[in-house]
């Protein structure tokens, strides 16, 4: 059987709300799942799993963790009960180096993975495994492990990063407006990303003050450069929910393939 290549995401996740709101960002990530061939596992690179070092979950049964504070029951009580899949991740350790990645028994799904993906596959029947982002390497070796990671998609693997490209919450306001300085940097992603100019993008942090702003912490836009370092050259670039909420959180998604 030959296996096509699958594309590779990058989900601007916002808030977990999106997990049991139906508006526009969840509709879109539902729509997505259908115009792309169904993957045989997913690897998921969550902003919301911040470690010293690689690790990489091997579970067969994933918990659900309910990673954040002030949401209603009902999004405490969501469960994604996909599978693991330690193959997919003896896979991993075997492409990054077995000395280089740590096992996780413990982890799990965070919601940057299970919001998102109870939308795109609500019957959780594609096992998910989860690659931690280390804090500890620079944002070159972050695009570099996305560059060795791209050979999984061509094994049916979907790479799936999961942050948000302008993310500061520090910043946000509860009123549908647009900071200059999140247009901005949103706009110069865009416009590196259809250039294929991706120094940019890795060396951020020599951006000057509007990518300052937008990557205050980082950790949400780190799995961006895994799903770069995943593209192959001359590859489709397809932008969907292209907008910024509450002033300084972008929802820009981005599939190549
Ligand atoms: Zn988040």
């Amino acid at each position: 059987m030959v296996i096509q290549t699958m594309p590779v995401l990058f989900i601007g996740h916002g808030s977990p709300m999106n997990a049991i709101e139906d508006n526009e960002f969840s509709q879109a990530w539902k729509e997505e799942a259908k115009e792309i061939p169904k993957p045989r596992a997913i690897l998921s690179i969550s902003a919301h799993w911040e470690t010293r070092g690689i690790q990489v979950t091997v579970m067969p049964k994933p918990r659900t963790i309910h990673d954040f504070g002030g949401f209603p029951r009902e999004l405490f009580e969501k469960q994604y009960p996909a599978p693991g899949s330690p193959e997919l991740a003896q896979r991993v350790i075997e492409i990054i180096g077995k000395e280089k990645v740590l096992p996780d028994e413990n982890w799990g799904l965070d919601h940057g993975t299970w919001s998102v993906l109870c939308r795109m596959y609500p019957k959780a029947e594609i096992p998910v495994v989860q690659l931690s982002l280390d804090r500890a390497i620079t944002p070159a070796q972050h695009y570099e492990l996305g560059q060795q990671l791209q050979v999984l998609r061509q094994e049916g693997i979907l790479i799936l990063g999961s942050g948000n490209v302008v993310h500061n919450l520090a910043m946000i306001v509860w009123e549908d407006t647009v900071f200059d300085w999140a247009m901005e940097f949103d706009s110069r992603i865009e416009k590196c990303i259809l250039e294929n100019d991706f120094i940019p993008l890795i060396q951020y942090e020599k951006q000057g003050q509007a990518a300052a702003l937008s990557i205050n912490s980082a950790e949400h836009y780190l799995p961006l450069l895994y799903i770069l370092g995943a593209k192959e050259k001359g590859e489709p670039i397809h932008f969907f929910n292209e907008k910024i909420w509450g002033g300084s959180l972008s929802m820009r998604c981005i599939r190549f393939g």
